[in-house]
């Protein structure tokens, strides 16, 4: 059990048990393969930290999947030895420390659903991934909540089915008017507060 509301480093694979399917989806892809694109690394980025990763702890929770190879790619021109101070600089800017010193939120499900990503890496898996690549993401889902989330699926109320997932598996807190803006954190929180009772 988390004592405090602080994420760290090392709880992040336990913390991931709560996590949407699309920061999920981002997660595996990190821990298989060392690496994200820029704009998936971002989105991840920001959200950890809006669900308690202090700056500290990002840097540590960057430095140690970016120190690894990235599969299949052992001479790659990125890694954290080479770019340290690069890596750095972005998550400080993310945490309003340098640039314009904004503190960035996080994004919410419509910018993540309206950039497109039918390729492997992300966005929402709800509008993304076929039925085949969703299902593995969604844990804990009886066959009777499937077909009715692959119904709001085909609809394209991407956002509804995921609302319909958490409550599902997580909790019974009304959500029906939230869809306009719904985010990743919001998910999260849900689940976490659900897990505590
Ligand atoms: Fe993530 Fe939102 Fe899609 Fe759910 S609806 S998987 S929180 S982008």
């Amino acid at each position: 059990k988390q004592m405090s509301n602080k994420l760290l480093s090392k709880d992040v694979d336990s913390a991931s048990l709560h996590f949407p399917p699309c920061m999920l989806n981002l997660h595996q892809n990190l821990r298989r393969r060392h690496r994200l694109s820029h704009t998936q690394r971002f989105h991840y980025s920001l959200f950890l930290k809006d669900i308690g990763m202090p700056i500290e702890e990002s840097i540590e929770f960057w430095r140690s999947e970016y120190r690894l190879h990235p599969n299949g790619h052992h001479s790659c021109c990125h890694n954290w030895e080479k770019d340290e101070k690069k890596y750095i600089y972005g998550i400080r800017h993310m945490y309003g420390l340098e640039g314009c010193k904004r503190n960035y939120p996080s994004v919410n499900c419509q910018v993540i659903q309206s950039i497109d990503n039918s390729n492997s890496e992300g966005g929402c898996p709800f509008k993304s991934f076929d039925y085949d690549k969703m299902v593995p993401l969604l844990k804990n889902c009886s066959q009777p909540v499937l077909s009715q989330i692959n119904e709001l699926k085909s609809k394209g109320l991407y956002t509804n089915a995921c609302m319909l997932f958490m409550q599902n598996g997580f909790t019974k807190e009304n959500c029906d008017n939230c869809s306009f803006n719904f985010t990743p954190v919001k998910f999260y929180n849900m689940s976490i507060s659900k897990s505590k009772d």
